[in-house]
């Protein structure tokens, strides 16, 4: 079996035709990942006991005649700060390289519940800060489509390793943008879903109120099925939402004719003009399917990056006080003092972006610019919700671009922050509103690279996006 051209409902019917068993993918799963992995570096390591035990229970169970689970057999990879029992967990930091976690994540016990054989844990920029996976302390992760460049971040990991056809479905994470952004440079479907929807017990908290855990796979069927099954409440986590899950496969095959779509005016300034063209062909493949486009405004679009890069290093730099080598850490060798300990501990394992983040969250939150930053950050994180709310009055779902442009390379923009920062400009607004946002594949450029679309709902709605997005591959997409 050729593991990089199966999906959810493909290994379903190889089990059922016979053509090969849970054991046999998973050992074919876990060869061809390791083997592949050299180009890429997508993932930090494998995980083959727990694989192995996995896909042999799935077949025992088939072989009794049980329902062995909506996702039984199927190769899939998790985010390294997503916690994992037993198997190293290192947030692609020095600090956590020897971490190995109590306990598991609730998305993964539900992903294992449901049939699901863990390969391996996914490379990441550290503790999630980034947009090109070059902030791991395990190196860069390549892009399978392009090998010079980056693969997005900061789940670049999970992107490369659904696009290099090793897994089938993964888990990412989102705070702003970082499986959107990944999803769309590697060609791949990336969903982050409703705050709340997917329970984050068991997430490293980057910045608690944006965080989120989704899905990556190559189509939407399957990323729509692995949300379904990590979607829903969950007693360990406050605010996981109390919402009905709804039968996303039903919303793929729906007609989205007479959807009414926004096309938000503000996405649409700063766009490479490649990818404008080839968002542009995209909508238009939307209004043949017959929905209607209008234009619409979400005018506090601009202030976006600055809102986030304050709220999101504010939570930061309390969410990451707790690495101080007394729990969890790796210690720094040499201190006299606690303090001189902690000093080191944190100087030592915490790479430059993160600590770029602590020192300027811990200055927004400082008494007497609290009000200044943090506090006016929330405000307009007020009114870019409102903007979104205001504008599903009239429409059902919104279309921008994922990025102003495709994958750059390795090394163009590691020196310069804000130039980084700007690769988040469409994606961190739905982290902002707390709303369903999802990557889906919208052509190629002249030079080979991918680029996605984004689709955005109401909050709770991601039926209608995965409508849309069901809709728009079945057309083809913008090819
Ligand atoms: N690239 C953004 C950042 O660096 C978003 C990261 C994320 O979504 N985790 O913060």
């Amino acid at each position: 079996m050729q593991v990089s051209s199966l999906t959810i409902d493909r290994v379903r019917q190889g089990f059922d035709k016979r053509e090969f068993s849970a054991v046999d993918l998973a050992t074919e799963a876990l060869r061809f990942a390791e083997a592949e992995n050299g180009k890429t570096n997508a993932y930090l390591r494998f995980s083959p006991e727990r694989a192995l035990a996995a896909a042999k229970a799935v077949d025992e169970k088939r072989a009794r005649g049980g329902n062995a689970g909506l996702l039984a057999g199927v190769p899939v990879a998790v985010k390294d700060v997503i916690l994992t029992k037993g198997l190293t967990t290192t947030c692609g930091s020095r600090l956590l390289e020897h971490y190995i976690p109590p306990y598991d994540a609730t998305a993964v016990v539900r992903l294992e519940q449901a049939g699901a054989v863990l390969i391996g844990k996914t490379n990441c920029d550290e503790f999630a800060m980034g947009s090109s996976n070059e902030n791991s302390a395990f190196g860069p992760v390549r892009n399978p489509v392009a090998p010079d460049r980056v693969p997005g971040g900061s789940s670049g990991g999970s992107a490369a390793a659904v696009a290099q056809g090793t897994a089938v479905g993964a888990l990412g994470s989102d705070t702003g943008g970082s499986i959107r952004q990944p999803a769309s440079f590697c060609g791949v479907v990336g969903v982050t879903p409703t705050y709340g929807r997917v329970s984050r017990y068991g997430l490293t908290a980057f910045a608690s109120s944006l965080d989120h855990i989704g899905s990556f796979a190559r189509t939407v069927r399957d990323a729509a099925l692995v949300l379904q099954v990590i979607a829903g409440r969950d007693p360990a986590d406050a605010t996981s939402a109390d919402a009905p899950v709804p039968d996303y496969t039903v919303a793929l095959n729906e007609d989205v004719a007479g959807l009414k779509l926004g096309l938000p005016r503000e996405y649409l300034k700063s766009l490479t003009s490649e990818t404008g063209g080839l968002i542009a062909r995209g909508v238009a493949v939307l209004e043949k399917l017959g929905c209607e486009v209008r234009e619409i405004s979400l005018p506090a679009t601009d202030y976006a990056v600055a809102t986030y890069y304050i709220i999101a290093t504010a939570e930061a730099s309390s969410n990451l006080a707790r690495y101080d080598g007394v729990r969890y850490t790796t210690r720094a060798e040499h201190a006299d003092t606690l303090a001189e300990m902690y000093r080191s501990t944190r100087g030592e394992g915490f790479g430059a972006e993160c600590k770029r983040r602590i020192m300027l969250g811990t200055y927004v939150l400082s008494h007497g610019y609290y009000d200044a930053y943090y506090l006016k950050a929330q405000k307009v994180r007020a009114l870019i919700a409102r903007d979104f709310a205001q504008a599903f009055e009239t429409v059902d779902a919104i279309v921008a671009p994922v990025s102003p442009f495709p994958a750059f390379r390795l090394g163009e923009k590691i020196d310069d922050p804000l130039a980084m920062y700007l690769s988040d400009i469409y994606t961190i607004t739905g982290d902002l509103a707390g709303i369903p946002c999802m990557s889906v594949p919208c052509g190629r450029t002249a030079e080979g690279l991918p680029v996605g679309m984004q689709i955005l709902a109401k909050h709770f709605d991601e039926s209608t996006m995965f409508r849309l997005a069901g809709a728009f591959e079945k057309a083809g997409g913008a090819d």
